[in-house]
């Protein structure tokens, strides 16, 4: 909900501008060696501190090879220098069961098998791909436990939410590259997972102060954050069921904790039985706060309805245990859940506003709830087509709740343009790999953004929606 979305802010950006820049990455210039470390360099930039100096990779050059040996290792230059890593892997591969008489040759590929496929696994890497990403970076590892394997693998099992193993790359790759501050910043992400607090509370006070003025104030609200949860984190508890790990307040919380993790398995079922959403492969971390503690541990005011960080975040305030607000809180739980499932398919890329924030309403509500659109009192107009897609933070408060609400109103337009299979439809196009933007996005229907604007525009001023598909 857009209350919460002022919260996870500064992680959730960290997070996207991360894997953003992964992803804009190309090598810049064709004919010099390909430098995939330097995409995580420069994301490294982002957050405060000072990041260490990029550690291009290339192929060595080479030597005592006659023209046949030199004409055997070619293709493979030829492809690794204009940026192709996993077609230069790919040929190596081949290459090696094919020049068993060359023993020079052999020599050499074998020796480069670690820059091939750290390469190829960034590659991977940086378009989301980081079950494939992971496999190159392993053989690699097994042959030699470079900085570029270990960091490599540290992203890709810390995305995957897969923390426990990420914990080991994080911690061989920061012994050797203390002041990578982005490293850093993540590592504590995965700290608090394993609920070690002062640990991930003492590296964000080192990331604090050697923090460019600029980023402290940032950080700064992020170690306010860590030191709330230390300490309402000695209160807790956890329970797991099949999707997700729940951490709830040991004595007020206790009786909720079944109805919590029944309405979010319900979910991840409803939610891939009628719109194909895939259940998470690893638990899901959800962790319920007293509505009075919620501010201080998410740095937010503690009117908020629930945040998604990574986490869900769930403020519970006393009066939930009554019939009535036990359904608001199934509602908050779904719209969270729904951010999650997202984040996991599109590869923690920020989705156009309209898109998630309208998906999580209309998945969280039930069917009986979203058939009549509630225009509410002052409906006003309709907001321009810029005002959905970008941050919703960045709208006055006046556009900003209008804006969240108006986009679910797109939401039920697609349907009600497309009938009921489209939310299907283009969910089951949104992958790790696929494009993202609002255009991209509705093509699976043979949609484009401005129609559906125009339409639902039209729809808002006579006041009605068609009959849709619900
Ligand atoms: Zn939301």
């Amino acid at each position: 909900m857009l209350k919460k979305a002022a919260l996870g802010l500064f992680f959730a950006v960290i997070l996207a501008t991360l894997w953003q820049r992964l992803r804009e990455f190309s090598p810049r210039d064709l004919a010099s060696a390909p430098r995939p470390m330097s995409a995580v360099q420069a994301a490294a930039a982002a957050p405060p501190g000072p990041s260490p100096s990029p550690k291009p990779q290339t192929l060595a050059s080479p030597s005592d090879f006659g023209e046949a040996d030199a004409a055997a290792v070619r293709p493979i230059f030829a492809a690794f220098a204009t940026g192709d890593f996993v077609g230069a892997l790919n040929l190596a591969d081949l290459a090696k069961d094919q020049v068993s008489q060359r023993p020079n040759v052999l020599a050499w590929l074998t020796q480069q098998m670690p820059v091939l496929l750290t390469s190829a696994g960034w590659a991977r890497l940086k378009v989301g791909d980081c079950d494939q990403a992971r496999v190159y970076f392993e053989r690699s590892h097994a042959l030699k436990a470079t900085q570029e394997a270990n960091k490599g693998l540290a992203l890709c099992h810390y995305k995957q939410k897969n923390m426990r193993v990420a914990r080991d790359h994080f911690l061989a790759y920061l012994a050797a590259e203390p002041g990578d501050s982005e490293m850093q910043l993540l590592y504590t992400d995965v700290l608090e997972s394993e609920s070690r607090f002062p640990e991930a509370v003492g590296i964000l006070r080192q990331l604090v102060q050697a923090a460019a003025p600029a980023e402290q104030p940032a950080l700064q609200q992020r170690l306010e954050s860590m030191e709330g949860r230390a300490q309402e984190s000695t209160l807790e508890q956890v329970e797991a069921s099949q999707h997700f790990r729940l951490t709830y307040r040991a004595i007020e919380q206790a009786d909720l904790t079944p109805q919590v993790l029944s309405t979010l398995e319900d979910a991840v079922v409803e939610f891939n039985e009628q719109f194909g959403l895939p259940p998470p492969l690893l638990p899901i971390e959800v962790v319920l706060y007293p509505r009075q503690a919620f501010g201080s541990v998410t740095n937010g005011p503690s009117w908020a309805e629930g945040l998604f960080d990574g986490r869900l975040r769930i403020p519970v305030s006393s009066s939930r245990l009554d019939v009535l607000a036990s359904a608001e809180l199934q509602t908050v739980l779904r719209h969270e859940l729904v951010h999650a499932l997202l984040a996991l398919m599109s590869d923690s890329r920020s989705l156009p506003p309209w898109f998630d924030e309208g998906l999580a309403q209309r998945l969280s509500c039930n069917q009986r709830a979203c058939a009549v659109f509630d225009f509410g009192p002052q409906p006003g107009g309709f907001l321009p087509e810029s005002s959905f897609m970008s941050s919703y933070l960045s709208l006055s408060a006046v556009n900003a709740g209008p804006a969240y609400h108006q986009s679910l109103f797109l939401i039920l337009t697609i349907e009600a343009k497309h009938g009921a299979a489209s939310l299907r439809q283009i969910l089951s196009h949104l992958a790790a790999g696929s494009s993202i933007d609002s255009d991209a996005l509705l093509a699976p229907v043979n949609g484009r953004f401005a129609d559906l604007y125009a339409s639902a525009k039209g729809f808002w001023q006579a006041r009605s929606l068609p009959a849709a598909s619900l």
